[in-house]
């Protein structure tokens, strides 16, 4: 938890939203809710849709269909077992206690 501030994570999640092209233009994707890391030629046969510039697309975790997927093309660390295992602590884990004193 120690290597990654609150507002770097903060950051990562908010990729994770509407992230179609990000994916698409990433080599190595991770899923901070079952902890994945993959790449797109791991999904011979498809698995993000086509992109539709008139609405946000968020890519959904080919393994456990959450939208928590991050492309590593968005500039975080998506093969840092330590960074996605944060992610998931945060967003997935116990309550944010440590975090709670200072919402946005
Ligand atoms: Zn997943």
């Amino acid at each position: 938890m120690d290597n990654y501030p609150y507002e770097y994570i903060k950051d990562a999640h908010r990729k994770s939203y509407n992230n179609l092209m990000q994916v698409k233009a990433s080599s190595t994707c991770c899923c901070f809710a079952c902890l994945e890391v993959f790449t797109l030629s791991d999904f011979p046969d498809g698995w993000l849709g086509e992109e539709d510039p008139e609405k946000e697309q968020t890519v959904q975790c080919p393994y456990c269909g959450m939208d928590s997927v991050l492309g590593d093309s968005s500039g975080f660390p998506v093969s840092d077992k330590g960074f996605v295992e944060t992610m998931n602590e945060i967003y997935f884990g116990e309550p944010l206690s440590q975090f709670s004193q200072n919402p946005d």
